[in-house]
């Protein structure tokens, strides 16, 4: 589709639907539009509410392409509203885990059997701590009884790729994980945490800065080339961390589901794409450590909606999934299926601008590189320091 269309990074495309059902995009807001060949697998990304709203009204419909993640931002403000009845009349929440509430190590399930492969005690170890929730989101509490040191061992393949997709993001937000900061380095741009805890940013004067400074709306701008990373595998580390929360006696919904994470070669493929909702919060650190949350279906017998979606918010990010291969999602036709996004608790006090949201796809097996990613922090005041002036502990790296 882009190569078809030509299109670039940030460009504005218009959608259309025709009689016959099919899409159609074009970069222009008249009827000039063409047909991709390859639109059908766009249009599995375009959410149920916005393709009725296409089909209804006949209207076109506004997205900014991002090339390349090639997801779609909707550019719609009333998304909240909606979403919250979404929830209400499909879901039920489950219990909401929340880091800083804790104040002991909270360990999930039952000792002596791996809810994952299985195995008894005897058979494997359950030497090492295994975390419910990856300590890259800054989890030290939330743990499992019942993930086997196998099974822990290749579920830390899916999290370094998680970590990778990560790492920018922990270089500048100062996430703390096993290792610490990671810190991030770009040609001679380099991030991460001075010895002092601050965001120390180091770059070559006479080279194109990766800073842009918005005097006006005392805002900055870091932007770099994200880590390379496998989409599937980091779909794979979330969905891990769903399952350490799924009841015992659900489990059994999740067999393919629990083969699928087995399969270290990801040779099994889900019969769905693997979408995420991603947001972030504009914010001085939303959520300084995480908080799970967790919904199911009301109606077992519904088609339309996935059996069971997992929330994680950390930092500034709320990330959302569905767990794919449940066998109660069957009857699912997963061209029509509806996944909206749950408004963050942010939403109800700050306006809606300062939460970016995104829906991407983590269903492509190949590693990603070369991945633009950028992010925006707003300041009170720039005091420029004469070098000579500065704290040493402040300008090394920790
Ligand atoms: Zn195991």
């Amino acid at each position: 589709m882009i190569d078809f269309l030509s299109l670039n990074e940030g460009d504005t495309v218009y959608f259309f639907r025709n009689s016959i059902d099919e899409f159609l995009i074009s970069k222009n807001n008249n009827n000039s539009s063409l047909v991709s060949s390859k639109i059908d697998k766009c249009s599995i990304l375009v959410p149920e509410e916005i393709s009725n709203i296409i089909s209804d009204k006949k209207q076109e419909m506004i997205f900014t392409l991002d090339k390349k993640s090639c997801s779609i931002r909707v550019q719609e403000d009333n998304w909240k509203s909606n979403n919250i009845l979404y929830f209400e009349k499909y879901y039920e929440p489950k219990r909401l885990y929340k880091h800083n509430t804790l104040k002991e190590p909270l360990k999930l399930g039952e000792v002596g059997q791996c809810r994952f492969c299985k195995k008894k005690l005897g058979e494997v170890t359950f030497d090492k701590k295994a975390h419910a929730v990856s300590q890259l989101l800054g989890n030290n509490f939330l743990l499992s009884n019942d993930e086997c040191d196998v099974c822990n061992q290749l579920f830390s393949n899916y999290e370094s790729e998680l970590g990778h997709y990560l790492h920018f993001w922990r270089s500048a937000a100062l996430l703390d994980g096993k290792r610490g900061v990671p810190k991030f380095k770009e040609d001679t741009f380099k991030m991460g945490k001075s010895k002092t805890g601050k965001l120390l940013i180091k770059e070559q004067i006479d080279k194109e800065s990766k800073l842009q400074f918005d005097e006006e709306n005392k805002a900055i701008t870091i932007t770099g080339i994200q880590k390379s990373y496998i989409p599937h595998s980091v779909y794979k580390a979330l969905v891990k961390m769903a399952i350490s929360f799924v009841e015992e006696e659900e489990l059994h919904l999740y067999s393919e589901t629990i083969e699928w994470l087995l399969d270290s070669t990801n040779t099994i493929r889900p019969n769905s794409r693997l979408i995420m909702w991603e947001q972030f919060i504009s914010h001085p650190n939303p959520y300084p450590e995480p908080e799970i949350l967790q919904f199911t279906r009301l109606e077992e017998n519904e088609s339309s909606v996935y059996n069971r979606i997992f929330i994680i918010a950390f930092s500034n990010y709320v990330f959302q999934i569905y767990i794919p291969l449940c066998s109660l999602d069957k009857r699912i036709e997963f061209s029509k299926v509806q996944f909206l996004a749950f408004p963050s608790n942010y939403t109800a006090i700050l306006p809606l601008n300062r939460i970016s949201i995104d829906l991407k796809d983590f269903s492509d097996t190949e590693r990603k590189r070369g991945e633009k990613i950028s992010i925006e922090y707003s300041y009170d005041e720039k005091i420029e320091i004469n070098p000579s002036n500065l704290n040493t502990s402040d300008s090394e790296f920790s």
